[in-house]
């Protein structure tokens, strides 16, 4: 509430300071048409330009993103999350461009570039954040942009960056099951839920549980991919991308394996977890399953 209200005073600041600026090379031109006797004119003039002004400084300092296509869809919330059924703590907001797509990253407000980290090409599960992106904004606030795609950084340390100003395309470096982007707020060092501060975010409807799903035998309806762990912004590959032989590698636990089940295949899962974006996943022997996302389902109890 108190973080809220700083910022609601930080863009009033601001609005007040452009509007004051513009209004004065109005008002100076009014004055001038006035003395030279057009009255009519310079009212008129002063009345438009006010309106335009304010509208446009109204959008500009309130619209807040960090997607350069302003469609920020969340993928995973911040704050206590279960992640393969244990309990864990996101210190972010995961989010992708509405519709599950890429995008460019941009500045959510103006400030100094603090951290750069340009090393990991690709998914490494010891790289935490990956390639990363650290803003300082004053008054104690940070932000933080992460699983940044391998040579996509448009900043460098020192840069001072403009609200709205490119970073980075997204990525999926890092400790990651999906390319999306991980933002953090930091006040004063410490995370706080980054939601309050991106305006017309979506997020993916809560899911309703409409089936049971219980530890048991499952028969997969199409081929699925088996991984060690589960997260919300992964994906399946593509059925001609799978190899022929599913049922050698179902039982590798490497996640960057082409490790799969063939449709028909009866699996037992051994413990179930409902995640917040609508997927259950399945643990199994050889690894986890999704036995269906927020869409579509792969599999039934047999
Ligand atoms: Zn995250």
């Amino acid at each position: 509430m108190k973080e809220a209200f700083t910022r609601l005073i930080e863009n009033l600041a601001n609005f007040i300071k452009l509007k004051t600026a513009l209004s004065l090379m109005v008002v100076g031109t009014a004055c001038y048409l006035a003395l030279k006797g057009n009255l009519d004119i310079a009212i008129f003039m002063t009345l438009c330009t006010s309106i335009v002004t304010y509208y446009f400084t109204r959008k500009e300092e309130w619209t807040m993103h960090v997607l350069a296509s302003k469609k920020e869809q969340i993928t995973l919330e911040y704050g206590a999350q279960t992640l393969n059924g244990e309990p864990y703590n996101h210190t972010g907001l995961d989010m992708v461009k509405k519709t599950n797509a890429l995008d460019t990253i941009i500045a959510i407000q103006s400030g100094k570039v603090i951290t750069v980290v340009n090393k990991y090409k690709g998914r490494n599960l010891a790289g935490g954040y990956g390639n990363y992106v650290v803003i300082q904004h004053g008054n104690g606030f940070t932000t933080k942009y992460c699983h940044l795609k391998y040579n996509s950084i448009k900043v460098s340390i020192g840069d001072v960056v403009k609200k709205g100003q490119e970073i980075a395309y997204m990525g999926n470096t890092g400790y990651t099951f999906g390319a999306h982007l991980h933002f953090e707020v930091l006040k004063n060092g410490k995370t706080t839920n980054p939601k309050p501060y991106i305006k017309g975010l979506s997020v993916i409807p809560a899911y309703k549980e409409t089936e049971a799903y219980t530890v048991g035998n499952y028969k997969t309806l199409e081929i699925m991919k088996v991984r060690a762990g589960a997260g919300t912004t992964y994906r399946q590959k593509k059925v001609k991308e799978l190899t022929a032989d599913g049922k050698k590698n179902a039982t590798s636990k490497n996640e960057n394996a082409n490790a799969c089940y063939k449709k028909g295949t009866v699996f037992t899962a051994q413990k179930i977890t409902v995640n917040q974006d609508g997927s259950v996943w399945a643990k199994t022997p050889s690894g986890y399953v999704c036995i269906r996302d927020k869409a579509n389902i792969y599999c039934e109890k047999v």
